[in-house]
């Protein structure tokens, strides 16, 4: 945590190379406070199906209600919704963070959804604009899914695909090393 600060410009972002993962897209500075918004990118971006309505509904309840009950991060929670095209989630939390500061916490969010059973949080005309539209079956096997990844993440699982490849540090044994061939 609190890792030095730098602009992570997700516009710039190649959907076509993006994998599924949690990514940082973006870090805001709000006053002397730091927020950082990650992507829970669920599905793959023109390679797996987009996620079912009722899915991506269901598990923006279950999801939310998890994340703010948590224990350690709960209260960092600011917002947890879904992105328009269906493929993953939002998590805006407070703090300057990592993917890897936030992958246990996602990990277990997810696999709670995964063994979800029982009345879906929130679920009812008075506490939702559209509660019938909730496919707990397909957002459990989505879960899972996305789970999966989580638990052995490599690289291009938890940071954005970098758009130019840059120039290799050098070591200061290897720029030794390079004096010496001269
Ligand atoms: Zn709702």
């Amino acid at each position: 945590m609190g890792s030095k600060m730098e602009t992570i410009p997700s516009f710039t972002v190649d959907h076509l190379k993006l994998k599924s993962g949690l990514f940082v897209a973006r870090k805001d500075r709000i006053g002397d406070a730091v927020v950082t918004t990650f992507d829970l990118r669920l599905k793959r971006p023109y390679h797996d199906p987009v996620m079912d309505t009722g899915s991506v509904h269901a598990l923006e309840h279950i999801c939310a209600t998890y994340l703010r009950n948590d224990p350690l991060w709960g209260e960092r929670v600011i917002y947890f919704g879904p992105m328009g095209c269906r493929t993953g989630f939002y998590l805006i939390m407070a703090g300057d963070l990592t993917s890897e500061d936030v992958l246990p916490l996602v990990e277990r969010t997810f696999d709670f959804a995964s063994d979800f059973e029982g009345e879906i949080p929130g679920a009812t005309p008075k506490e939702c604009g559209f509660c019938v539209d909730m496919d707990l079956e397909l957002a459990k096997a989505d879960a899972a899914m996305y789970y999966n990844i989580l638990i052995s993440p490599k690289k291009e699982n938890l940071h954005y695909p970098v758009k130019k490849p840059r120039k290799p540090k050098l070591s200061k044994e290897e720029q030794n090393k390079g004096g010496e061939d001269d």
